[in-house]
């Protein structure tokens, strides 16, 4: 049986980065900013049977954690540079620790993020990341910074991590090829880093988050903290290539109150419309203008015409309901 720290020595200690001063062995890990620059934090907590299935690929499950926590950071625009990792394992299960921490740190390689500490307990399967980043004073992309007039952009495509639900759940009968695409979309979101770093660097966007819990609702997060409404073409919005396939009602519905999407929403100037499209191609993350800001509070939902939806889609929410 390995002990606690053969645990945390075999899996997640490794060769040093070298972005802390001092990483994985002491009582805390230090961290030396760069000089001039902010901190941007961020953390979340995922729990078996409430943000992942039980027995689910420990692989997927390493990127995914990781992979939510690095959205935030691209939500805000900040360079990833280190994160803490907080495990509660119902045992030592060396096949599984190997995939998951396998997964994480792929992950973690390609944004040049060094794990630079974290605690290790037994109990339920929960894991909490903690990301740390950086981010040039002013530049942030904040919730509060969206102005009337100002376009809206999704990045990537919505609503497959939802239809993999559906798929799972058996509310709709899918085929078992759509089924794998969309659940692929669940278990490996990719966090739009680059993308969010080249907004705010120059900076094109001025307010943006991730879309964690359905854009209707995440949107309203932007437009409460703005103090400004939006109107919203349905129709516009980007369809996973899975969702794609289904019918026009069920399109609507998962691209506008999925779950589980990561990908970024943000505002930008309508002067800057080439510009975001330059730098998201540079970025290799496709974006789609869907809507826009307005002046009068409140979400109107119009369709390709033009023309006025009513619809009764709601974002999660982890205490109301499901
Ligand atoms: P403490 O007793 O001060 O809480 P621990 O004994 O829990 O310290 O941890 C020893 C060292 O191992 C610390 O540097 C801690 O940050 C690190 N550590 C513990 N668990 C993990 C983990 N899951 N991933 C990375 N580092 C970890
Ligand atoms: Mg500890």
């Amino acid at each position: 049986m390995l002990s606690e720290f053969d645990l945390i020595k075999r899996y997640f200690r490794r060769a040093r980065s070298g972005h802390a001063v001092l990483g994985i062995g002491d009582d805390c890990a230090l961290l030396a900013p760069t000089p001039g620059m902010q901190t941007a934090v961020s953390t979340d907590l995922l729990i078996e049977g409430r943000h992942f299935f039980a027995g689910a690929d420990p692989r997927m499950l390493g990127h995914k954690c990781l992979a939510v926590n690095l959205s935030d950071l691209a939500a805000m625009g900040a360079k990833p540079v280190g994160f803490t990792l907080a495990l509660s394992l119902p045992g030592a299960d060396p096949e599984w620790l190997e995939a998951f921490s396998s997964g994480m740190f792929a992950l973690a390689d390609q944004h040049d993020c060094e794990l630079i500490g974290g605690d290790t307990t037994r109990g339920p399967l929960a894991i909490c990341i903690t990301v740390f980043g950086e981010i040039a004073p002013g530049h942030a992309l904040r919730r509060d910074a969206a102005r009337a007039g100002h376009d809206i952009w999704i990045s990537g495509t919505l609503g497959d991590a939802r239809l993999a639900l559906a798929g799972y759940w058996k509310e709709i009968a899918l085929d078992g090829e759509a089924l794998a695409h969309a659940a692929l979309r669940m278990h490996q979101p990719t966090p739009r880093i680059e993308l969010g770093r080249a907004l705010a660097v120059v900076p094109i966007a001025h307010a943006a988050l991730d879309i964690s819990d359905g854009l209707i609702g995440d949107l309203g997060h932007i437009l409460e903290a703005s103090r400004v409404g939006a109107t919203l073409d349905v129709d516009a919005l980007p369809a996973g290539p899975a969702l794609a396939g289904q019918s026009l009602a069920l399109r609507r519905r998962f691209t506008l109150a999925g779950g589980d999407d990561y990908e970024l929403c943000f505002t930008a100037p309508a002067s800057q419309r080439e510009a975001v499209i330059a730098t998201a191609a540079a970025a290799g993350t496709p974006v789609t203008r869907v809507g826009t800001i307005d002046a009068q509070p409140g979400l109107r939902l119009v369709d390709a015409a033009g023309k006025s939806l009513e619809m009764d889609v709601q974002g999660w929410d982890h205490f109301s309901g499901q």
